[in-house]
């Protein structure tokens, strides 16, 4: 049977221990009272034609025969999620609350991505603690003045994040909080990636791959796209 990947993309919700929404500021208990209405809708808009677009390039990312060539179609795969759902989803240039929460890749992706930015990322095991803090105090180490530094080669998980309510009220971050945020479910394509790189990678947060870049020489030219959301709005 055929895959339909807009029935198995549906909405999930950050967090799986949300805070006691009584606790919440006033403004975000409201929100949550109409956000799950609004993303269902949202996410409707999009078309099982549209949504399976992504089928064939995780098919060349599974036929592939270098880690490379599959984390190249892996992106291809989720930038595709991207473009379809992301004209729907309330993630707008300079936004960049998902760049402070944990940023989990393969390291088949962490070499990839160094490859093409010029910058080899830890050896497994050397990799340190993942990070304590999850909050604006521990951004990416790519985030540059709101703007992703290596857009054109981020991970798969920072294409296909978005967020299906009105704005971003829900992604802002709360010291000791956790809102839940109607994000897309790509729980199915990160198994798939999983699958297809291979179920012994080692998986570590971005900021254990490459550590602090923001504070060194960076040895590529920019891409001259500055922000994180800009694609993934890129029909506006
Ligand atoms: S790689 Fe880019 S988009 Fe992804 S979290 Fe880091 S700064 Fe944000």
């Amino acid at each position: 049977m055929m895959m339909n990947l807009q029935e198995a993309l549906d909405l999930w919700q950050y967090g799986h221990q949300p805070t006691d929404t009584s606790k919440l500021p006033t403004d975000i208990q409201a929100r949550l009272e109409t956000a799950p209405e609004h993303a269902r809708a949202a996410v409707a808009r999009v078309t099982s034609e549209d949504a399976n677009r992504a089928l064939p390039l995780l098919a060349n990312a599974a036929a592939s025969s270098t880690s490379g060539k599959r984390v190249f179609w892996l992106h291809k795969a989720a930038q595709s999620l991207a473009d379809t759902y992301g004209t729907h989803s309330a993630c707008r240039p300079g936004c960049s609350h998902c760049c402070h929460i944990p940023v989990k890749i393969t390291q088949a992706e962490a070499i990839y991505i160094g490859r093409q930015i010029g910058r080899r990322p830890r050896a497994a095991k050397h990799l340190g603690p993942p990070p304590s803090i999850v909050g604006y105090e521990s951004p990416c180490p790519f985030l540059a003045s709101d703007s992703c530094s290596i857009y054109e080669w981020r991970p798969m998980v920072c294409r296909s994040h978005l967020n299906f309510d009105q704005d971003d009220l829900l992604c802002r971050l709360l010291p000791g909080m956790s809102v839940p945020v109607p994000y897309l479910d790509t729980r199915l394509l990160v198994l798939a990636a999983i699958d297809i790189l291979g179920q012994t990678q080692p998986i570590a947060d971005i900021r254990q791959w490459f550590g602090d870049v923001g504070s060194e020489q960076h040895d590529r030219p920019s891409t001259g796209r500055t922000s994180l959301h800009k694609q993934l709005r890129g029909n506006e």
